[in-house]
């Protein structure tokens, strides 16, 4: 059974094809949109928008795992875990852990 548990096997993971493919499957299911803003009835899309301020697209979409890759790695690419999210909701999804190590996830699910 694969692991991904160290930094580079999550970086090999995120930059394999399977990964890349099925990433842009989950998109194209969820419209491009943010699916828990669009639950609150919001609705961001992923646009070409460009924040100067922020030096990157105002809305970034990334592919969030619903059950963490680490402790699921079975379902690393299960599109039914899978799931599109803004980059604001994805900081939330990750909760507390995101706030503790502030780093922690800021290069996950965006290879
Ligand atoms: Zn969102
Ligand atoms: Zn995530």
């Amino acid at each position: 059974m694969k692991e991904y548990k160290t930094l580079e096997q999550k970086r090999r993971f995120y930059d394999s094809k399977e990964w890349k493919q099925i990433r842009e499957e989950a998109k194209q299911r969820d419209n491009y949109e943010c699916q828990p803003c669009k639950r609150r009835g919001l609705v961001r899309i992923d646009t070409n928008e460009y924040s100067k301020s922020a030096k990157r697209k105002k809305i970034q979409l990334v592919v969030h795992h619903i059950q963490e890759l680490e402790d699921h790695p079975t379902l690393a690419l299960e599109i039914d875990n899978l799931e599109t999210v803004c980059v604001d909701c994805h900081n939330k999804e990750h909760g507390r852990e995101f706030e503790r190590n502030v780093n922690k996830w800021e290069m996950d699910e965006k290879w």
